[in-house]
C-alpha cells in the first residue's frame, strides 16, 4: 500500500536532517520542491528516482493552480501503491499548501502519512539575526494576508512578514511585489510604527558558507527596497511589554512575589 513522508531539506544541502535524509534514501520515488539547484543535485545523490514538482510553475498559471497540481501528483502516486517522499525546501509544512492538503486527502482515506520538520527561514533568520522570539514574543503572517485582513495585532512582539516580495501581487501569476503592495504595506506599517522604525529585510543564504543579506532600513524606506520572492520582513517590537498587574490576583499573587 502506497505511504506518504513529507520532508524539509532546509535552505541549503547542509540542513538536511539525517533523518530526512535516510528517508530521501529509502523511498520509491522522490518528489522535490527546491530552489537552488544544489539541494535538487544532493537530492538526486540520495536517489535515482526524483522528480521535480517545480515544473508546475512553468507556463501561464496562478500559483494555486500549481499548487493544486503538486498535490495531485502526490495523491497519484500513493493511489498507485508507491511509498514516496516529497521533499520541499525549508520546513515543508510551513508556507506550504500542497503538502497539508495532501496530507490530509491521504490520511482521510486510510494511507499513511507522516510530516518531518525542517529548519525554515524563520529558524535562520533568528540564528543571523541573533534574535530570541520569546524575549518580546514573536508574530508570524503573510504578507498579503496580513495587508488584506483586520488584525489586532501587538506592536509590543516583533512581527515576521513572508512573502514580503509577493506583497499584493493579485493575479498570483508573477513573482514579484503588486504595483502598490510594498507602499500599501508600508502605509498599513506606519499607522502603527514610528516612520523611522528600523526593520530587516532577511535572506538567508542558499548555500552552505555564504552571508545572508540583513538589510536594516527604515520603514519609509521599504517601498523602493529591492525585495526577492525569498525575502522576509522582520519587524522588531517598538512597544514596552505592559505588565498585568490586575492578573496577578488569578494566581492569588502580590507583586512582591515576583523577583
Ligand atoms: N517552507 C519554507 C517557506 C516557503 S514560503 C520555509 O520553511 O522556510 C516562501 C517564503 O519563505 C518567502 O517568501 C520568504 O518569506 C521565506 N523564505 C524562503 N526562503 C528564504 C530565504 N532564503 N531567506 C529568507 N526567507 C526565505
Amino acid at each position: 500500500k502506497g505511504a506518504l513522508t513529507i520532508v524539509g531539506c532546509g535552505l541549503h544541502p547542509g540542513q538536511m536532517t539525517l533523518e530526512t535524509q535516510s528517508i530521501i534514501e529509502n523511498s520509491q520515488k522522490v518528489l522535490v520542491v527546491a530552489p537552488n539547484a544544489l539541494s535538487i543535485h544532493h537530492i538526486q545523490q540520495l536517489n535515482k528516482n526524483v522528480e521535480n514538482l517545480g515544473r508546475f510553475y512553468e507556463g501561464d498559471v496562478t500559483r494555486l493552480e500549481t499548487y493544486r497540481l503538486m498535490t495531485a501528483r502526490m495523491v497519484e502516486l500513493v493511489k498507485q501503491g508507491y511509498s514516496i517522499c516529497t521533499v520541499f525546501y525549508g520546513h515543508p509544512g510551513i508556507f506550504v499548501l500542497s503538502t497539508h492538503q495532501a496530507f490530509e486527502i491521504l490520511r482521510n482515506q486510510g494511507y499513511e502519512v507522516k510530516m518531518l520538520p525542517g529548519i525554515s527561514a524563520d529558524a535562520c533568520l533568528f540564528s543571523d539575526l541573533n534574535i530570541d522570539p520569546s524575549t518580546t514574543g514573536c508574530q508570524s503572517y503573510e504578507a498579503t494576508q496580513f495587508l488584506l485582513t483586520q488584525r489586532s495585532f501587538d506592536t509590543s512582539a516583533a512581527l515576521i512578514l513572508w512573502q514580503i516580495g509577493l506583497v499584493g501581487e493579485h493575479t498570483l501569476k508573477v513573482q514579484s511585489p503588486g504595483e502598490y503592495g510594498l507602499s500599501a504595506m508600508t502605509k498599513l506599517l506606519t499607522k502603527h510604527y514610528p516612520a523611522n522604525h528600523q526593520v530587516c529585510l532577511y535572506e538567508a543564504p542558499t548555500l552552505p558558507g555564504f552571508a545572508p543579506r540583513m538589510d536594516w532600513l527604515e520603514l519609509t524606506q521599504l517601498p523602493q527596497a529591492e525585495v526577492k520572492s525569498i525575502s522576509t520582513l522582520f519587524i522588531p517590537a517598538c512597544t514596552d511589554l505592559i505588565f498585568a498587574i490586575e492578573r496577578l490576583t488569578w494566581l492569588n499573587l502580590a507583586e512582591e512575589d515576583l523577583s
